[in-house]
């Protein structure tokens, strides 16, 4: 694939949106949330996105009657790729996917292999992550796979730096000794990944290890001086989602086994959204379509309907909009989730029976989320998306504008359809108010129930900025408002 915007997501987990717009795969928003460092399209390279650039450059003429093969052609493709994202940094951390011994992943790791050579010792250093297994019925960890990953790399000439090691038993002495027997690295670079209760806190195992001044020597590097512990926000963070004072529960609309990867980036913003409150938010995924819905909303202190694409389950998370538009439960919709929080005022509050989006119902007679002309001209699904960043205009007085403090601010998106203008007033008349705008397109990015304890919906995908040292403002405010429901 040359990006994962037309895969699946139950297969793949969600499509992470970078600002300047590129559909990429998760490992990016965990990037973003630990590093606090915006991703953008170059920082991700996929098999497709080389072969299609060198097969384009092959047929232009490019390589002047050459025979393209895989070194040097494809692997100089790769080595490009990993400088293009270096001006400006100090760093470049390129994470190659798969496992050792793949097919697909030869030409990267042969690429990363050329890398040292070309940058000089002291300049590249090779992290290799590995699982080291537990037996149940003998008790012990195997160590086995991780010398045959290591002799495979070894084979392909990359001589690993440091082993990082999942485990889920700690990882002794003696074994560390044998694995760096085994692996040929020096002892202190064995290192334990544990399994641990929130993955905000693998950093803290890490420097417990002294991996920082590992890499910092391995690359001949100084730490910025002055600074004692730069992890010290880090670990007040995993503290408080370590040792939470309260707790609140929060349905989301969709089942379990859609959501966990599906939207990483999702789940991991309500965490941040408890934080400050240290509070943790307990997660219920409803089944909309399962008879017993009320049932499951009984103990819930806010609901969240997230984006999403096809109509399963539509209708039920309509209903759970007026649930909670009805109960006064704060309600926050996100996409699709707005799309809902639309389709819902139009049909119980303005009267427009059958009311829907054109995606689900193409002939209503009230298309309140609708294509917008200039997208109904296009015919080709891959290029209609709203795909990225866009400015946002927050009405002066509106929850959206004391919640972010802020005249405008700049939110991803990834969607085709738009809230219907023609709507809008009846819309705004029933209660229902537009109170973000992107002016230039006159698109109705944000909308917010009257006469509601709590209830934003938005066009955008918040959760994509949020962060563990920032957490966005609508998730912390969302989880403040459910708390204060339950109490
Ligand atoms: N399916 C809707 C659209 O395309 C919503 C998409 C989403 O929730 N990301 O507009």
């Amino acid at each position: 694939n040359v990006d994962p915007g037309t895969m699946n997501p139950y297969q793949h987990g969600e499509v992470f949106v970078t600002e300047d717009g590129a559909e990429t795969d998760l490992d990016l928003g965990h990037y973003e949330r630990f590093l606090n460092v915006k991703m953008h399209r170059h920082n991700n390279t996929t098999t497709g996105q080389i072969y299609d650039e060198v097969i384009n450059q092959e047929r232009q003429g490019k390589f002047l009657g050459k025979t393209v093969q895989v070194i040097p052609h494809i692997t100089n493709a790769i080595k490009e790729r990993i400088r293009r994202v270096a001006p400006g940094k100090d760093v470049v951390i390129t994470e190659i996917g798969g496992t050792v011994g793949d097919i697909e992943s030869l030409p990267f790791l042969e690429a990363i292999r050329q890398f040292k050579i070309d940058c000089g010792t002291g300049n590249v250093l090779y992290v290799h992550v590995t699982l080291i297994p537990y037996l149940k019925s003998s008790e012990e960890l195997k160590t086995k796979p991780t010398q045959h990953s290591v002799g495979k790399l070894r084979e392909i000439g990359i001589e690993p730096d440091l082993l990082v090691c999942r485990t889920e038993r700690p990882l002794d002495l003696p074994m560390r000794e044998k694995m760096a027997l085994f692996c040929n690295v020096p002892v202190k670079q064995i290192i334990a990944a544990p399994d641990v209760s929130t993955i905000y806190e693998v950093p803290l195992k890490f420097a417990e290890q002294g991996v920082d001044q590992i890499l910092l020597s391995i690359l001949r590097l100084r730490s910025p001086s002055g600074k004692k512990d730069g992890l010290a926000d880090w670990r007040k963070m995993v503290q408080a989602i370590k040792f939470p004072k309260r707790k609140v529960s929060i349905a989301i609309a969709g089942k379990y086994i859609e959501l966990k990867d599906s939207y990483k980036s999702l789940i991991e913003a309500l965490i941040h959204g408890g934080i400050e409150q240290e509070a943790h938010v307990d997660i219920h995924y409803l089944d909309v379509s399962h008879p017993d819905l009320w049932d499951q909303l009984k103990n819930v202190s806010g609901i969240l309907v997230p984006g999403g694409f096809g109509d399963r389950g539509i209708e039920g998370k309509i209903a759970v909009v007026k649930y909670a538009r009805e109960h006064k439960i704060p309600f926050l919709g996100i996409c699709l989730g707005m799309q809902c929080a639309v389709i819902e005022t139009a049909r119980n509050l303005c009267g427009m029976t059958g009311a829907h989006s054109t995606e689900f119902n193409p002939k209503t007679r009230y298309p309140v989320i609708d294509l917008i002309p200039e997208q109904r001209k296009l015919k080709n699904l891959g290029g209609t998306m709203r795909l990225g960043a866009y400015p946002c205009r927050l009405s002066a007085g509106s929850r959206a504008r004391a919640i972010y403090r802020r005249e405008s601010v700049n939110e991803r998106h990834r969607h085709r359809y738009e809230l219907n203008n023609i709507y809008r007033k009846k819309l705004e008349s029933a209660g229902l108010k537009v109170t973000g705008i992107y002016t230039k397109g006159k698109l109705a990015e944000i909308v917010e129930l009257k006469d509601h304890p709590w209830f934003v919906a938005v066009q955008f995908h918040p959760e994509l900025q949020s962060t563990p040292l920032y957490p966005h403002p609508l998730f912390s405010s969302f989880v403040r408002a459910s708390m204060e429901h339950s109490s």
